[in-house]
């Protein structure tokens, strides 16, 4: 991955207050007509960066990437993908899953944290789908939201990926952040407001993009946008967001060439 350009710390005074940590963006005045434009140049612009945003939990099936969204709480992706095909090798399907002796998955998915409760609720959720669903995961919200560990999250997270289900806005800590300091939202109290920002997005974010852009900004959010030190100046979004730093006026050749690309485009 290209090396993004570090801000550089001269100010012209303006501007001052780059965003750090979660402080909240100051959110400008804007109507919502204006809001929706800028976001859809948001999603047009993190295409032309991201085309190939993508889910970063491994997974070949519905069942894995549910079996890897749950263990995906409280612990990076990274760590998900090093335990999952021990995992998948040893209980391929729901009904090996139903019976697993629990001691044996708690092992194998140890170093993802909370291993037990995600023990009881990856044997459930696979208990419920072999008793109600016939072995398959199954494809609705309502139905999703039966499974023992599943939340709306994890359920949008399997919905919009798997089975290309625009039903909702999966709201992680990197979506978060980035929907506060792009002024995305303006429900929210916070950046863990997920419920009030998952509303706001879906307000402003034409559907059929909802599953890319979350994608998209988690990608954004780990390579340029970062929680404790956004690079404002290396971003394709300074222009469209309040909270860029002055630091925004040195664009490094990557995001350079993301601006020009789509200039090009909307000529
Ligand atoms: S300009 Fe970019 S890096 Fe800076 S806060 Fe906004 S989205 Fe994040």
């Amino acid at each position: 991955m290209k090396t993004q350009a570090k801000p550089s710390k001269k100010s012209s005074g303006k501007n001052k207050s780059a965003p750090r940590g979660s402080a909240k963006a100051k959110r400008p005045r804007e109507s919502g007509a204006d809001r929706e434009r800028r976001a859809n140049e948001i999603v047009t612009r993190l295409r032309g960066l991201y085309a190939e945003a993508e889910c970063a939990l491994t997974h070949e099936s519905a069942l894995q990437l549910l079996v890897a969204t749950i263990l995906s709480a409280q612990c990076t992706d990274d760590s998900v993908n090093k335990v999952t095909p021990a995992l998948f090798a040893r209980f391929p399907t729901a009904a090996d899953l139903a019976e697993a002796d629990p001691t044996e998955v708690e092992k194998l998915i140890q170093s993802t944290g909370f291993f037990r409760n995600k023990t009881k609720n990856i044997i459930g959720a696979a208990q419920v789908i072999c008793e109600k669903f016939a072995g398959r995961v199954p494809e609705t919200m309502d139905d999703l939201l039966q499974l023992p560990g599943v939340a709306r999250k994890t359920a949008n997270v399997v919905l919009g990926t798997w089975f290309e289900k625009n039903e909702g806005f999966v709201v992680d800590t990197h979506i978060g952040r980035l929907a506060e300091r792009l002024a995305l939202t303006w429900r929210s109290k916070d950046s863990k407001d997920a419920v009030k920002i998952e509303q706001d997005l879906m307000e402003i974010v034409p559907r059929e993009e909802w599953t890319y852009l979350g994608h998209a900004l988690i990608w954004h959010g780990r390579k340029v946008c970062a929680a404790r030190k956004p690079n404002c100046g290396g971003c394709v979004l300074s222009d469209l967001c309040p909270s860029a730093s002055i630091d925004a006026e040195t664009p490094t050749p990557s995001a350079t060439a993301a601006q020009s690309k789509h200039k090009n485009k909307s000529r």
